[in-house]
């Protein structure tokens, strides 16, 4: 380590915070890079009720970039200078920059969806089924909307589904309409359901899924979920929520560093540490 006065601190917040692997990734990106003297990103556990303080905190000590995760993506709007656009339209931010003292929220992980997917496929025309309407979904689909994909958002409360189509120009349906996914290209879950202490539960029935399907889970675990494993047994290709995770990660390093990302050494670190999970 080349810590020095100089050294800027990036850090990820959230509650709770101790399983995050951003700081890995990210230390990783400014070690492959030579850059570790200029940044270090460490983790910092924040409880929601302490958002206010936190960003004054933030700016008192010059934080250079700031990663958010659950439950402060939405609370932290009102503590911000400026909203990039994007951002605001989700109506969500995941990452502060701090430029001189001002605070502004940015929003990257509608392209933790988007790139894994345009490696395998076009988006433009393609018939998404989002399943789910909370904090993840909106980015998806903010991201398969301005990539010219079309959206039906199902979700366990429609009344979430329909106000969510109705932004963003979408279709709805409820769970019970499910078996509409068979003729769609693409099916992501942006539900909580197959993580942790459902891990043997799945958003969709395996019946639903066929050899034509791409499926990507938002859920980032050390497993694969249920639904991952029966879509690769129906033949479908299959993308793990990992790769969200880390192209949100890539963007936000671009962020806070002005660099590129070195993404095959951040992936390599997290596909390392997340057997230690
Ligand atoms: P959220 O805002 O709380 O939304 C949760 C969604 O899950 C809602 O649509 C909710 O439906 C649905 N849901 C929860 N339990 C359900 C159940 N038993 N049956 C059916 N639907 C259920 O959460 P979020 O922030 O969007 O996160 C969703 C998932 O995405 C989480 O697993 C999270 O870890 C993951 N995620 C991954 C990344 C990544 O980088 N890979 C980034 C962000 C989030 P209702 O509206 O009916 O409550």
């Amino acid at each position: 380590m080349n810590i020095t006065a100089k050294t800027k601190i990036c850090l990820v917040i959230g509650d709770p915070i101790k399983y995050s692997l951003s700081p890995q990734m990210h230390n990783a990106g400014y070690k492959a890079l030579g850059i570790d003297d200029q940044f270090i990103f460490v983790a910092s556990h924040v409880n929601i009720s302490e958002m206010e303080d936190f960003i004054k905190g933030a700016r008192a000590m010059k934080i250079r970039g700031v990663s958010l995760t659950m439950p402060h993506k939405l609370e932290v709007l009102k503590y911000l200078d400026e909203i990039d656009p994007v951002a605001k339209k989700i109506g969500a931010v995941n990452t502060i920059i701090n430029e001189a003292n001002i605070l502004k929220g940015y929003n990257t992980d509608w392209l933790g969806v988007v790139k894994p997917l345009e490696m395998i496929t076009n988006l433009t025309g393609k018939h998404v089924a989002l399943i789910g309407a909370g904090g993840a979904a909106r980015a998806a689909v903010y991201g398969f909307v301005k990539k010219g994909a079309k959206v039906t958002i199902f979700n366990r409360t429609i009344k979430k589904a329909k106000e969510l189509a109705e932004e963003f120009g979408c279709s709805y349906a409820s769970l019970d309409e499910l078996e509409k996914v068979k003729v769609l290209d693409i099916i992501f879950n942006a539900t909580s359901v197959g993580l942790h202490s459902e891990e043997n539960q799945t958003p969709l029935p395996k019946k639903y899924i066929t050899n034509k399907h791409i499926v990507f889970d938002a859920i980032y675990s050390s497993f694969e979920t249920r639904l991952l494993q029966e879509a690769k047994e129906k033949g479908a290709k299959t993308i793990h929520g990992l790769k969200m995770f880390l192209y949100q990660g890539t963007e936000q390093f671009k962020l806070y560093t002005g660099h590129e990302a070195p993404s095959d050494i951040m992936k390599k670190v997290l596909i390392g540490n997340i057997k230690t999970i």
